[in-house]
């Protein structure tokens, strides 16, 4: 008798992927060392916390959660559809952008399909690419950052899918809203272009692309945003894509109906109202960014110029040393070596005080 082997009865794609590594949780690293006071620049989080107004929302909603969720999302729909000047049938909620992403490729990625993304793009797009069993296809970046040519002549028959982080996530890259707009015109229609926005707020306005706009002239686009960063739900689990009302047909066949919960429902349709905090998101992470930067000059660090609430720094061969002894001195980083930047940690931007305690826990070691 041969041992149960459950990895041989996977799907082959399931059978090569690795997990998706969080960044340490505070709690985690509490128990490991015993220690108090932890600051975590990780997850590129909102270090506001959560806004009054969705603390107030979600109080209200307590007493109705015996039942289940507006499948539709009806509230939210309506109030993104407003602000973004669409149709609500044209979105689809997601429980985070990362169900967005996932359901995407499960609409229209088979295992004959090859996926196209960037090098040192979010994990999350090799990740769904794999799991469905279809070819991954990541084009060498330039300067940290999506080489639109170079993605735009790998586009084959077989290609079904491209995806775009703009800003980029782990390193903070840009794409202009005319060089992306020239790229999404070059792509055939056969494929679908997957715009994922998810730092969009935090990118100076007259930066922005218009990119809900471009939905009229080019049919095989989506464009992917997220309440985790900016609006600070990460912890509720609030995203959505918008794209035309065809494609939000096909992607809500598989969408579970209740994937966003009654809460994060709640919650996401009430910090669209909250446009002070998402000012003082904003406020905040362009103060922290300055105060990263400064240091990063100060002490002729390299770093990936960001438009995200993070900063990539390059501290060399000894970055996972690095990591190791800011746990010790309690300040979580993320690690990007599973994003080929073994030489980088990732630094999401916190509070003032958090910051300092970065900067001040970095000088000593350095
Ligand atoms: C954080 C992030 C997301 C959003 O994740 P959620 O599932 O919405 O929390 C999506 N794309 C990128 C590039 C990100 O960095």
């Amino acid at each position: 008798m041969t041992r149960f082997n459950a990895l041989e009865l996977a799907n082959p794609g399931v059978r090569k992927l690795k997990p998706y590594q969080a960044g340490k949780p505070i709690t985690e690293l509490e128990r490991e060392l015993g220690i108090s006071g932890i600051v975590k620049l990780a997850s590129n989080e909102n270090p506001l916390g959560l806004s009054d107004k969705v603390k107030a929302a979600l109080r209200d909603e307590l007493d109705d959660l015996a039942r289940y969720p507006d499948a539709n999302g009806y509230y939210l729909k309506t109030k993104l559809a407003d602000r973004l000047r669409v149709q609500a049938s044209q979105i689809t909620l997601g429980n985070g952008s990362n169900d967005v992403l996932e359901i995407l490729a499960r609409t229209f990625v088979g295992a004959e399909h090859e996926v196209i993304f960037s090098q040192h793009a979010f994990v999350v797009y090799p990740l769904v690419t794999q799991a469905i069993g279809a070819t991954p296809v990541a084009v060498p970046a330039v300067d940290y950052g999506h080489d639109l040519d170079a993605m735009a002549a790998a586009i084959t028959e077989r290609t079904r899918m491209v995806f775009i982080a703009n800003p980029n996530n782990p390193t903070g890259t840009f794409l202009t809203a005319e060089d992306l707009h020239a790229f999404v015109a070059k792509v055939p229609e056969h494929v679908i272009v997957v715009l994922d926005e998810a730092y969009n707020e935090y990118v100076p306005e007259k930066l922005r692309a218009d990119s809900v706009g471009w939905l009229a002239e080019f049919p095989n686009l989506v464009v992917s945003r997220t309440f985790s960063k900016a609006y600070g739900l990460a912890g509720l689990r609030a995203g959505y894509a918008v794209s035309s009302e065809e494609i939000a047909d096909l992607l809500n066949r598989i969408r579970q109906p209740f994937n966003m919960n009654s809460l994060s429902l709640a919650a996401a349709t009430a910090v669209l109202d909250d446009q002070d905090y998402l000012q003082q998101s904003v406020a905040v992470n362009d103060a922290g960014m300055d105060q990263l930067i400064a240091f990063c000059e100060q002490q002729k660090l390299n770093y990936i110029p960001s438009r995200g609430n993070f900063l990539t720094i390059e501290f060399g061969p000894k970055s996972g040393e690095i990591y190791e002894q800011l746990l010790h001195k309690g300040v979580i980083v993320r690690p990007v070596a599973g994003y080929e930047l073994p030489n980088h940690l990732r630094v999401s931007i916190g509070l003032p005080h958090e910051n300092d305690a970065f900067i001040k826990a970095m000088k000593e070691l350095l």
